[in-house]
């Protein structure tokens, strides 16, 4: 789902010369319905349900629906005596059966539960049918509707599902649990025959004689599917259908796009949509095939500000191609692998936020993916006690929070990808998760294990910081250089002081001069932590995070300290002894009990120990040649020597 107000750091047509005036943002605030964190009875939870039956009527002019719902389904408790489900309470239900028995059926708000004549036992298949019709609580602007009606300026009527979260039950009889993936699903449309409609799968027929004035659209899909991907959109539309060959192999792809079939459709954004062949070979080099490529991929236009994934069917209202990229990356992320609960809904948004700047980068340039990234980064450091993990699963303003869902989660991710042993390891783990988990579901815990067996480190603190914790680091940042030494000197604090105690993460320091700049990858350990390097070009200014690697914000103006350098003159107070070195240093006439630390000159810490009383060996026999800093501290006293190894 993408709803955010768009980047205007961004130009946002690919393939077009015209520019687009801007898409609204989504007011989600203003439509706030009760939600919950998983189904909305545990009596739903009783049974699986394996293929869904739709046969229903729409229009392009209002959100009205009628028609019935057959659910196929098998019990998965020991013993079933009831079969709920979720309808809005605005619906009549004309008739409803369970094995063909008409049943009654009562509700209790928009649960409705039918009591069956005899318990049916594990393992049981049975299925449902649903007579109802009603005028649902529907709304104008998209999101969080379940259905809704708009008129475009040009004046051309559309009626369009989205139920993402929990809005399903505001068009179909469901079980909204996004744990139960339904095995296939059969959906039968009537409209009137000045429209078409969109779904999911693939188009199978078309009845344009059975209903007089209307025709019959039937699309299957027979890959799994959660509740919250079913979609139709209904409109004046016209099909554009194409085959996309990926490469290196004979198969292809069906693209079947939906445009609005009026002079005033931009034929610009149509060039945008024509292009998703491109998008969806160069992301299925990155992430695997796309996943539905046996049935389509294709998008139904309407008046959506934003996009949402639909499977093999996103509806979409913006032309920009990098959303167009965000909602195919759906497919992959979100569709084919589900998150197992909805406070990982990061693993969707995340990764398809991240897939943007990927995307920008391959098909515009480099800078137009730093200036996207540093947008985003620019809104997550907004929230100062921003979480990636969603707390309040309850609420639509928390589970698709832009500032932490989607735009910190995509920075944390950019972060995976820095401290991976290579860009191939890090993209072998995403291609990994697409494989393990494909067509079903993973959380949190499923992507870490993948990436800690092919980083080959435990990343507890890298995920405890930036996925489960809040917050970010905030750096206070000077330099200066002697000769050919250059000192940098990084002073963190954090955000959220109150969660984080220390951010360990790894920071881009860049070296500028008039004729060069170097970046470094440094690691910072420390609160107050100085580095050094050997750089001969004469330095005018150091930069942070200039390639968007990591989350920080920086405090105020980086400077220029002319007195900073390391163990200039606290060696005079502290004895290091041999130094340079070809083993081992000692460190003379301390007093016990001080904290000491050394680090390459990365900022990797190597040893931590403790002083003794007079003096303390600091080990460094099995070290490379190099440049080294001794941290000593005690109690508010900080001083940094540098050791030599050669
Ligand atoms: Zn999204």
């Amino acid at each position: 789902m993408n709803l955010r107000l768009l980047l205007t750091s961004v130009v946002i047509l690919l393939f077009a010369s015209s520019t687009y005036a801007g898409a609204g943002y989504c007011a989600h605030g203003n439509n706030k319905r009760a939600a919950k964190t998983t189904v909305a009875s545990p009596a739903e939870d009783y049974y699986d349900v394996k293929h869904l039956r739709f046969n229903i009527n729409l229009t392009d002019t209002s959100v009205y629906v009628s028609g019935n719902v057959i659910t196929n389904a098998v019990v998965t408790a020991s013993s079933m005596s009831v079969y709920t489900f979720e309808l809005d309470s605005s619906f009549t239900i004309d008739s409803a059966f369970v094995n063909g028995a008409m049943l009654p059926v009562t509700a209790v708000g928009w649960v409705r539960t039918m009591t069956l004549p005899t318990a049916l036992i594990a393992g049981t298949a049975f299925n449902t049918q649903v007579y109802y019709h009603g005028l649902p609580p529907g709304g104008t602007g998209g999101f969080f509707n379940g259905i809704t009606h708009s008129v475009s300026s040009g004046g051309t009527h559309m009626v369009f599902t989205i139920s993402d979260p929990y809005v399903a039950k505001n068009w179909w009889p469901c079980k909204q649990s996004i744990q139960d993936k339904i095995d296939s699903v059969d959906m039968f449309v009537t409209v009137p025959a000045h429209v078409r409609d969109g779904s999911n799968g693939v188009l199978l027929s078309i009845d344009s004689v059975s209903t007089p004035g209307s025709w019959t659209f039937h699309w299957q899909t027979h890959y799994p599917i959660d509740y919250y991907l079913i979609s139709v959109a209904v409109a004046k539309y016209r099909e554009y259908r194409s085959y996309w060959h990926f490469s290196a192999s004979t198969d292809s792809v069906l693209i079947q796009n939906f445009f609005i079939d009026t002079p005033t459709f931009n034929p610009a954004y149509k060039a945008n949509f024509d292009s998703i062949g491109l998008f969806i070979d160069y992301f299925s080099s990155l992430y695997g095939r796309y996943p539905f490529w046996r049935e389509k991929y294709g998008v139904c236009y309407t008046s959506l500000p934003g996009g949402m994934e639909h499977q093999t069917m996103t509806t979409i209202g913006v032309p920009n191609t990098y959303i167009i990229a965000h909602e195919l990356c759906h497919q992959w992320w979100g569709d084919n692998v589900t998150y197992q609960d909805w406070r990982d809904v990061w693993l969707s948004e995340g990764f398809a936020t991240f897939s943007e700047a990927v995307f920008l980068d391959h098909f515009w340039s480099p800078a137009a993916a730093k200036a996207h990234r540093q947008g985003l980064l620019y809104s997550a450091l907004g929230d100062a006690c921003g979480r990636v993990l969603v707390t309040d699963t309850s609420n639509s303003d928390s589970l698709f929070h832009q500032q932490t869902v989607y735009n910190k989660a995509q920075a944390v991710i950019r972060m995976l990808q820095y401290i991976a042993p290579s860009d191939s390891v890090f993209f072998s783990v995403l291609k990994t998760y697409q494989q393990n988990y494909a067509l079903g579901h993973a959380t949190t815990a499923n992507f870490k294990a993948l990436a800690e067996a092919a980083y080959g480190v435990p990343l507890d603190t890298f995920f405890n910081q930036w996925i489960y914790g809040r917050g970010y680091p905030i750096y206070k940042v000077s330099w200066n250089q002697s000769g050919s030494t250059v000192y940098v000197k990084l002073i963190q604090t954090r955000s959220c002081p109150s969660y984080t105690n220390h951010f360990s993460t790894p920071v881009e320091i860049q070296l500028h001069s008039l004729s060069v700049d170097t970046f470094i990858k440094v690691y910072n350990s420390l609160d107050t932590q100085i580095y050094m390097f050997d750089w001969a070009p004469t330095m005018t200014n150091a930069y942070l995070n200039q390639n968007v690697w990591t989350i920080l914000k920086i405090n105020g103006a980086i400077t220029h300290d002319t007195k900073l350098s390391v163990g200039m003159l606290d060696q005079k107070e502290f004895k290091v002894y041999p130094n340079p070195t070809q083993n081992h240093w000692e460190l003379q006439d301390t007093n016990e009990g001080l904290a000491l630390s050394l680090s390459d000159i990365t900022g990797r810490i190597l040893w931590e120990g403790k002083s003794a009383q007079g003096t303390t060996q600091i080990p460094g026999a099995k070290l490379p040649s190099g440049n080294y800093v001794l941290r000593i501290t005690g109690g508010s006293e900080e001083s940094n020597l540098k050791l030599v190894h050669w």
